[in-house]
């Protein structure tokens, strides 16, 4: 079973588990969040979203244009 995204509610610290979720894109997923303290009761929605690509694909998808990552310059001395 894969690991779930959980997010800590940014009101009283409990976990703020995803409760479903829809894929807007290919590269885009929206997440339901809900507080899992039942006091707190807090719910938002997330977004999840493939930003840049680390390793071109071996199959890449004609429609998709993914930016590559921009790496950080070592520092100057
Ligand atoms: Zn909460």
């Amino acid at each position: 079973m894969a690991k779930q995204y959980c997010f800590k509610c940014p009101h009283c610290g409990s976990s703020l588990p995803v409760r479903s979720s829809e894929m807007e894109s290919p590269i885009l997923k929206r997440l339901y969040l809900q507080c899992s303290n039942f006091d707190c009761s807090f719910s938002a929605q997330a977004f999840l979203e493939i930003k840049y690509q680390l390793s071109p694909s071996g199959t890449p998808n004609p429609e998709i244009h993914i930016p590559v990552s921009i790496k950080k310059e070592a520092p100057r001395v």
